[in-house]
C-alpha cells in the first residue's frame, strides 16, 4: 500500500510564502491498497487537487472516509470533482456517533453557503456508518476514538505485514478524555509508522489545553512508549511557518536521536 499527504494544515488553509514547502491545505490523505482500490481520508482542501488528478486518471470508485466532521477536514468536498462525474462510484464512510456524514456534509451545501444540492451531485454515492472495523480490499482499517471536541476517529491501516496509523486531531493527555493514553500506545504498538497530530508546542499547549491537540514532545513520548521508532507530525498550525515547523522536528530529533521524524507536507508519499 502506498500514502499520500494532500493536506496537512490544522483549523484553516493558509497561503503564504512562508508555509509552502509543507503546504496550506487542510487535512486529506490518499492511501491505495495493492489491491487497487483508492481510500481517501477527510476532505480538507487538498481533496481539491486529489480530485482533479482521480478525475484525469479516470479512477471512478473511490472510498472516502472521514475522521470527523471539523470544517478543516471537510471544507474541500464541495470542489471534489469526481462528485460531479456521472457514473462514478463514491462510498463515504464516516461517524455517526453525533451526525452522520451525509447530514454533516449536505449542511454545508445548503443554501445560502453553495450552490449545488448534495442530494442531487451526478456521481452514485453511498454512505455508511464508519465501523469500528472494516476491511476495503486488501486494506484492513481499525478505528480508535481520539480526544477531540465532538466524536472523532483515529484510523490504523493494515495490509499483509505492514501498518500505519493517522491519528490527525487528538489531544494525547486530555482531562477526561474519551480515551485513555494506554489505549492509544496499544494503537500505534506494532505499526511501521504513526502519523499524529502536534498542532503546538509545549508552549502554546498551555493556553491551549482542552481543543483536542497534542504537542510534538508529547508525540515523541507516544513514540517512546508504543515502541514504534518512525513517525511523522501532521495537522501544523496555521501561524506555523515552515522554519518555524523544521526548528521544532530538530529540537525533536535531538531528544530522540535514534528516531526517524518526520513532517508531513502536502505531497509527501510512503510505500510499504
Ligand atoms: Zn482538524
Ligand atoms: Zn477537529
Amino acid at each position: 500500500m502506498l500514502f499520500k499527504f494532500y493536506g496537512t494544515r490544522g483549523s484553516v488553509p493558509v497561503s503564504t510564502k512562508n508555509t509552502r514547502k509543507h503546504g496550506g491545505n487542510t487535512t486529506c490523505l490518499y492511501v491505495e491498497a495493492r489491491s487497487g482500490e483508492i481510500i481517501i481520508v477527510d476532505a480538507g482542501t487538498g481533496i481539491r487537487e486529489l480530485g482533479n488528478e482521480l478525475v484525469s486518471k479516470r479512477k471512478r470508485r473511490l472510498n472516502l472516509l472521514f475522521t470527523h466532521y471539523h470544517w478543516d477536514h471537510i471544507q474541500g468536498f464541495p470542489f471534489f470533482a469526481p462528485v460531479f462525474v456521472a457514473g462514478n462510484e463514491i462510498i463515504i464512510h464516516g461517524p455517526a456517533d453525533e451526525v452522520a456524514a451525509e447530514k454533516a456534509l449536505s449542511y454545508q451545501m445548503t443554501m445560502p453557503y453553495f450552490p449545488a444540492d448534495m442530494a442531487n451531485l451526478p456521481a452514485d454515492i453511498t454512505f455508511k456508518n464508519l465501523k469500528k472495523t472494516l476491511t476495503i480490499g486488501s486494506i484492513e482499517i481499525d478505528t480508535i476514538v481520539t480526544n477531540h471536541p465532538n466524536h472523532t476517529r483515529g484510523l490504523k491501516f493494515t495490509e499483509r505485514k505492514n501498518s500505519f496509523a493517522f491519528l490527525t486531531d487528538n489531544e494525547l493527555h486530555a482531562q477526561n478524555g474519551k480515551t485513555g493514553y494506554d489505549e492509544f500506545v496499544r494503537f500505534i504498538r506494532g505499526t511501521d509508522l504513526f502519523i499524529h497530530d502536534a498542532q503546538y508546542t509545549d508552549e502554546l499547549y498551555e493556553k491551549r489545553k482542552g481543543w483536542g491537540h497534542s504537542t510534538y514532545r508529547q508525540v515523541a513520548d507516544l513514540a517512546r512508549d508504543a515502541g514504534t521508532h518512525r513517525f511523522m507530525i501532521t495537522h501544523h498550525d496555521h501561524s506555523s511557518t515552515d522554519s518555524f515547523i523544521e526548528k521544532n522536528i530538530r529540537d525533536i530529533r535531538k531528544r530522540c536521536p535514534k528516531y526517524k521524524i518526520e513532517a508531513a507536507a502536502d505531497g509527501k508519499t510512503r510505500r510499504f
